[in-house]
């Protein structure tokens, strides 16, 4: 349970860090929002402990540390990381946290091949394409280059979560089970803070694109758009005030108005 006491109460602040990197608290209360190369984690406080929801990339290892530490806490606080998928993007740093924390990684059964093989993944579309057809990714992917995007080492050992579940780490997250942009995708909705972390089932920023808005993850990176389409009843049903995705801002006027343009806009 999440008591009134354990959630910051410092205003949204915002810092931004060398390298790029922004730090954003209290996107949704005690959930605040680091933001590297274009690629969102996130850090859940509950009770003075921390779950880290994402990895972003290898380089994104330092600045969860300096984040860490500027929301008050130390590494010995987390309890848990937990992955919406295993892409590249959102695996960077996640084996290294499981080495240095002691901490275990989840994630859906059905992240575990990608877990293992990070730059083995189903995409509808070819992405060499997509620079060429879209100049504004050009420097989305160069950054992440430079993150370390081309050297992510895959894990084994994922503690496994289903469906529905509620995992037992901080902020006790509900598993949304939302495949399409991966077999195993899924969100973590915090019921009592009204808010939903949808990774990249639902994004605001499209990395291949550089398109901004509500919408899903393009072809170049989602394995199966018409089942991400569908998966988006899921999310809607959360009720969500706050959106949370895995690229792009926050989105805080309800996940049923993201969804509704989201689906508007289809795949790309
Ligand atoms: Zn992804
Ligand atoms: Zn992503």
């Amino acid at each position: 349970m999440t008591s009134a006491s354990t959630i910051l109460p410092a205003p949204m602040h915002r810092a931004v860090r060398p390298g790029g990197a922004t730090l954003t608290r209290n996107v949704a209360p005690g959930v605040h929002r680091l933001e590297h190369a274009y690629v969102n984690c996130y850090l859940i406080e509950d009770a003075g402990e921390l779950t880290l929801v994402d990895t972003a990339f290898p380089a994104t290892w330092s600045l969860l540390l300096q984040a860490i530490q500027q929301i008050g806490r130390t590494p010995s606080d987390v309890r848990a990381v937990v992955l919406t998928h295993a892409h590249f993007d959102h695996l960077g740093a996640a084996r290294r946290a499981g080495e240095e924390w002691g901490v275990p990684i989840w994630a859906h059964p059905n992240e575990e091949y990608i877990a293992r093989h990070p730059y083995r993944y189903e995409h509808e579309s070819p992405r060499i394409l997509y620079p060429v057809k879209h100049p504004a990714s050009i420097p989305v992917l160069t950054a992440m280059a430079k993150a370390g995007a081309l050297s992510v080492k895959g894990l084994a050992n994922l503690q496994f979560f289903e469906a529905d579940d509620v995992l037992a780490v901080p902020g006790r997250p509900t598993v949304i089970f939302c495949p399409g942009h991966t077999y195993g995708h899924s969100a973590l909705h915090l019921a009592d803070r009204s808010t939903l972390l949808c990774g990249d089932a639902l994004v605001t920023f499209d990395p291949y694109t550089g398109r901004s808005g509500p919408q899903i993850v393009s072809g170049a990176a989602t394995a199966d758009s018409a089942q991400a389409l569908e998966s988006l009843d899921a999310l809607a049903e959360t009720e969500a005030r706050i959106v949370l995705p895995g690229h792009g801002t926050p989105w805080k006027t309800g996940i049923r108005g993201a969804v509704a343009e989201a689906r508007q806009r289809g795949r790309s």
